[in-house]
């Protein structure tokens, strides 16, 4: 079944990415044929990823888009708010797909030129609103009002930073 807003993701990620001139020399066809997935809706730390095909060697210069079993995005990033960050995403695995398995620093000159220099904060953003939606403990401070959510216990491991008391784990309700 093809996933049509991965697909129009496609399609502006490659329209924006064939006026980009520092991709000049590159073929940027065969992305067209790339095959697109979603990771799980529970992932916390991956928000996209270039799988190669069995065997591939991702330091292999001649890598190229036939090589590439699958992109695949943190469904998340497809809500309307996110998609940005989901398109830097897509560019993001994109330049992998065409020969760059590592994040050199030829990768990352490539990425610096996507022209939505927002894309990067959003992407931070977006980190924050994963860890929060993964919450299931809130730790507090006892003393002030401070608070922060995180998906483990603090299990009295851990000080306010102001107040140098323990914090405490307030389960949070499921979400
Ligand atoms: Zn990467
Ligand atoms: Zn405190």
């Amino acid at each position: 079944m093809v996933d049509t807003s991965l697909e129009f993701l496609r399609f502006r990620v490659m329209g924006i990415m064939s006026t980009m001139e520092s991709l000049n020399e590159k073929n940027l066809q065969p992305l067209a044929s790339v095959p697109l997935g979603r990771l799980r809706q529970n992932a916390t730390r991956l928000h996209g990823v270039c799988r190669f095909n069995k065997g591939v060697d991702k330091r292999d210069v001649n890598l190229c888009p036939t090589d590439v079993r699958e992109v695949a995005l943190h469904p998340e990033s497809l809500k309307a708010e996110w998609l940005e960050y989901a398109e830097f995403l897509i560019f993001h695995e994109f330049l992998h797909a065409l020969g760059h398995g590592g994040h050199d620093k030829q990768f990352r000159y490539l990425e610096a030129q996507w022209p939505n220099k927002k894309a990067k904060q959003i992407g931070i953003d977006f980190a924050v609103h994963l860890r929060k939606r993964n919450a299931k403990f809130a730790w507090k401070c006892p003393t002030c009002d401070w608070q922060t959510e995180r998906s483990v216990r603090s299990a009295g491991r851990y000080l306010c930073r102001n107040c140098k008391v323990k914090l405490v784990d307030c389960a949070l309700r499921v979400k």
